[in-house]
């Protein structure tokens, strides 16, 4: 492995990092299979906390250097990412504008109440037109901007692009030191995939870091070919855009699609128990749309005898908090 030299892209500090990295001592022992780490991205902030953060310290510092002053991006009602984009909007006097992707009872709870709170303008369509017109509704939304004399800037779903990618390509140097501190050499990064940028930035983080892991996506919705296809463009646009010395024919993308469910945003009732369980072996909470569902995935692979070759497994907690508060009603405490 030859360290490269890479390009210093623009880039603003949001995150509180580096995050926290530890044993998850009880569930180990609990498995008796490999040791199970975790970096705890989910300590990357208060109303940024999770892997969004990582991503918009480089997508907001290019919207700076470009001289544009309004963020607009897009996702799920519940989205994490739109939560933390109106927060780091706020936090440099920027206007943040959401557009978000209606849910059957969409309450004001959890993200969508924060995004409120943080004053964000959001345009709320619903799930059909979110799918069809996405393109158009950006559109509307820049031009209804550029009218006012202010100049916006897109993210795209989940910050996930060559831009931001560079985040957890970054979070890869602070991976390698974690590694180093507890002298391990783990084979397996696990994290959720829902737009694979998380995903494609290990990808990338792993290979110009030297390390020796290879980077799993438990895909939390859409299928392992999608998001194949997704990450490798995503890298093939960073490698092109910033001239990185790499082959993306060598870089191993490896998603596991064997816990989506029944779709994005929906869990059954053994997400909810592992939520469960890892909040009172290890006093973590996970989330049930992404870090539970990935995190179940990957104890049942363990359960299988599929990681018996390994002796550390690091799982990334994407963060994720204010998503778990909607599905209160799922765990049965009402009736406690
Ligand atoms: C967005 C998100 C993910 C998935 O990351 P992608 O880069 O979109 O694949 C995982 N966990 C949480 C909590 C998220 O908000």
């Amino acid at each position: 492995m030859t360290l490269m030299t890479l390009p210093n892209p623009p880039r603003v500090s949001l995150g509180h990092l580096p995050t926290p990295f530890h044993l998850l001592k009880r569930i180990s022992a609990d498995l008796d299979g490999p040791r199970l780490w975790i970096k705890r991205d989910d300590l990357s902030g208060l109303l940024m906390t999770g892997n969004k953060v990582r991503k918009l310290e480089f997508l907001v510092a290019q919207a700076l250097e470009e001289g544009c002053d309004t963020l607009i991006t897009c996702g799920g009602i519940q989205s994490n990412h739109c939560r933390a984009t109106a927060s780091a909007a706020v936090q440099l006097g920027m206007e943040v504008c959401l557009i978000l992707r209606e849910d059957n009872e969409p309450t004001v709870d959890g993200n969508l109440f924060l995004d409120h709170l943080l004053g964000a303008r959001i345009v709320s369509v619903s799930k059909q037109r979110f799918f069809s017109e996405l393109p158009k509704l950006v559109e509307e939304s820049c031009d209804f901007y550029t009218k006012r004399g202010r100049r916006p800037f897109v993210i795209p779903l989940g910050g996930s692009d060559e831009i931001g990618l560079w985040g957890y390509c970054a979070a890869g140097a602070e991976l390698r030191d974690d590694f180093e501190n507890n002298n391990i050499s783990p084979s397996h990064i696990v994290v959720a995939t829902g737009s694979g940028g998380t995903q494609a930035g290990l990808t990338a983080g792993a290979e110009v870091h030297g390390l020796s892991a290879s980077v799993v996506g438990m895909a939390v919705c859409d299928s392992a070919a999608y998001f194949q296809r997704k990450v490798r463009s995503d890298l093939e646009g960073w490698i092109q855009r910033y001239n990185i010395p790499l082959d993306v024919d060598a870089l191993r993308i490896q998603t596991n699609d064997d816990y989506v469910g029944a779709g994005y945003g929906l869990a059954g009732p053994e997400v909810y128990e592992t939520i469960r369980y890892v909040a009172q072996r290890e006093g973590i909470v996970l989330d049930p749309v992404y870090t539970g569902k990935a995190f179940h995935g990957l104890l049942q692979e363990i359960r299988a005898g599929h990681f018996k070759d390994s002796k550390d497994i690091v799982f990334i907690h994407t963060g994720g908090l204010f998503g778990l508060f909607p599905h209160a009603c799922h765990f049965g405490f009402e009736s406690l």
